[in-house]
């Protein structure tokens, strides 16, 4: 039988077995290495609050640069919910070869803004993305 994908939806190479997470958004039990995992960075505050609390904040000399602290989360989704909460999306038998990596970089900062992943196994991103797109 055809097999849908090399490494069948997995990270699992010759481990044999691997823990079960719960998903964040159904608590169903997924392989960790098949669980769809992204990390996010977000601001504690949304804009025009920071700069209220910015005006008034104590530590306003221009020498010390106070950051305010931000959210670091992981969130980690089973398979379904990946699908219905578009995090991963189906993929056509072709475009399912093409591995995105979700690394970040700095000189990819202005890359990833715009929603685009460094593509692992493709000598031109953005060639791709526009097939994707059709
Ligand atoms: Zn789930």
């Amino acid at each position: 039988m055809p097999k849908k994908r090399r490494n069948n939806g997995r990270n699992k190479n010759h481990k044999g077995h691997s823990d079960p997470i719960h998903c964040d958004n159904c608590e169903r039990l997924c392989p960790k290495d098949k669980a769809i995992k992204r990390f996010l960075i977000k601001n504690m505050v949304d804009g025009s609050s920071k700069r209220d609390i910015e005006d008034m904040s104590v530590y306003k000399d221009e020498n010390d640069n106070y950051q305010m602290p931000k959210l670091y989360i992981k969130n980690q989704y089973c398979v379904s919910c990946g699908i219905h909460a578009r995090i991963v999306r189906v993929r056509s038998t072709v475009n399912r070869r093409i591995r995105y990596v979700s690394r970040y970089r700095k000189d990819q900062k202005g890359e990833m803004s715009k929603g685009l992943y460094r593509v692992a196994n493709q000598k031109y991103p953005e060639k791709v993305i526009v097939k994707e797109e059709e």
